[in-house]
């Protein structure tokens, strides 16, 4: 049994994925359960278990992350507006331990989130 996250596999290349985005940092992919009509994951390498687990040298990371999240959004014509959600351990929902932050677009959201 592999101890690596899912998406270690899938930036290893052992799981597929419908890749956006990679650099030497992070990679992004579309979710496989989309919430909205694009739905992609934003995901260091490093496998950073969660916001939770961050630590100050992981700043210049989670800053990319957004950078690259801002990048894909305009890429994919989410000229509308879009949101950015990152869930953190079981009360926010987080079901991949490995830090990720969901881009959602391309259809009106509500809020509050549920
Ligand atoms: P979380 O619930 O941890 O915030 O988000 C995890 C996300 O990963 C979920 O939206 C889920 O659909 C997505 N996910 C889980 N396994 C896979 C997979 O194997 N491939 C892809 N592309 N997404 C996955």
């Amino acid at each position: 049994m592999s101890d690596k996250t899912i998406f270690e596999r899938i930036f290893a290349g052992e799981i597929p994925a419908r890749m956006v985005h990679e650099d030497e940092v992070c990679g992004a992919f579309h979710d496989i359960n989309p919430q909205a009509p694009t739905h992609v994951l934003v995901v260091p390498r490093k496998p950073i278990p969660g916001i939770s687990a961050l630590s100050a040298s992981d700043a210049l990371i989670v800053g990319h992350l957004f950078v690259v999240a801002r990048r894909i959004a305009a890429e994919l014509g989410l000229d509308g507006g879009f949101r950015l959600v990152i869930n953190d351990g079981e009360d926010g929902q987080q079901t991949v331990p490995h830090l990720h932050v969901h881009l959602l677009g391309g259809r009106k959201m509500t809020w509050p989130p549920g």
